[in-house]
C-alpha cells in the first residue's frame, strides 16, 4: 500500500478541480487531499484514481465521483463528534472522509463480498468507525439512533420512514431520491413530526436494494 508524492500531487489537482466545482468547506477539501483514493480502487483502475469520476468496485458497485462525496460531506455540514449514519460503505471512501472530519461513524453494506472487504481494510489504513454493519440500510440502525446526520449513498426509489424516524430533532438526513437518475434531497428534523425538505439538484447513484446480499 503505497502514497507517493506524485498520488500527492494529483490529489492536490483533484482538490482545485473540487474547488472550480464550487466546494469550499476546507476541511472537506482538506480530507480529500490527504485520503488515499487510489487504495480505494482495484489496481487496475489506480491511474485513473483522482479524476473526478465514479470507478467500478467489487460487486457491480461503485465507489463515488469525488465531487459528489465533497458535496454530501458539505451539505451535512460534519462537525467533531456528530453521530452520523451511512447507508452504502462500499470502498469505504466516504466513511474515510467522515471520520477525516472527525465524526463517529456506523455504517452499513448489504453486499456481505463488499462488507468484508472494507471492514478489514479501512482499520488498516488507521480508519476505524464505530461500526461496520452488514444489513440492510432500509431499516437503518435502530440499536445506536438517534443520529446527528444520516448520509445515503445509493439512490433511493422513496425515503425509507425508519432512517427519518432515526434522526435526532435538529439533525440531517441526505439521501439521492428517485430511479435513473436522483435528485440529492436534504431533510432537516424541526420537531418529533416536522421536516424540512430541500432539493439540490440531479445525482447519479447505483440503486439502493432491499435485504442484505
Ligand atoms: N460510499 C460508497 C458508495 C458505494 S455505491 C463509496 O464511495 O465507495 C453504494 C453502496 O450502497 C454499494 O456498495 C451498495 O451495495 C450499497 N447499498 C445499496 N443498497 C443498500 C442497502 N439497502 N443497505 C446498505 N447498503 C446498500
Amino acid at each position: 500500500m503505497r502514497d507517493t508524492a506524485k498520488h500527492q500531487g494529483l490529489r492536490n489537482q483533484l482538490v482545485t478541480s473540487l474547488k472550480e466545482k464550487g466546494i469550499t468547506d476546507e476541511k472537506v477539501l482538506t480530507a480529500i487531499k490527504k485520503i488515499p483514493r487510489h487504495l480505494f480502487l482495484d489496481s487496475s483502475f489506480e491511474a485513473h484514481a483522482y479524476q473526478d469520476k465514479a470507478f467500478p468496485i467489487a460487486a457491480a458497485q461503485t465507489i463515488s465521483q469525488p465531487y459528489t462525496v465533497a458535496f454530501q460531506s458539505e451539505v451535512l455540514t460534519i462537525k467533531e463528534g456528530d453521530k452520523v449514519l451511512e447507508i452504502g460503505t462500499g470502498s469505504g471512501y466516504q466513511t474515510a472522509v467522515l471520520l477525516e472530519l472527525k465524526a463517529i461513524v456506523y455504517t452499513i453494506e448489504r453486499q456481505h463480498e463488499l462488507f468484508k472487504k472494507t471492514s478489514l481494510f479501512l482499520p488498516k489504513l488507521g480508519y476505524k468507525p464505530k461500526k461496520f454493519v452488514f444489513g440492510d440500510g432500509y431499516k437503518g440502525l435502530p440499536k445506536d439512533a438517534p443520529y446527528d446526520k444520516i448520509i445515503v449513498t445509493a439512490g433511493a426509489p422513496y425515503v425509507p420512514k425508519p432512517l427519518l424516524s432515526q434522526l435526532k430533532v435538529g439533525g440531517k438526513m441526505l439521501i439521492p431520491i428517485g430511479g435513473d437518475t436522483q435528485i440529492m434531497t436534504l431533510f432537516v428534523r424541526k420537531s418529533s413530526n416536522e421536516f424540512e425538505k430541500h432539493e439540490l439538484g440531479n445525482f447519479i447513484f447505483v440503486p439502493m436494494l432491499e435485504k442484505k446480499a
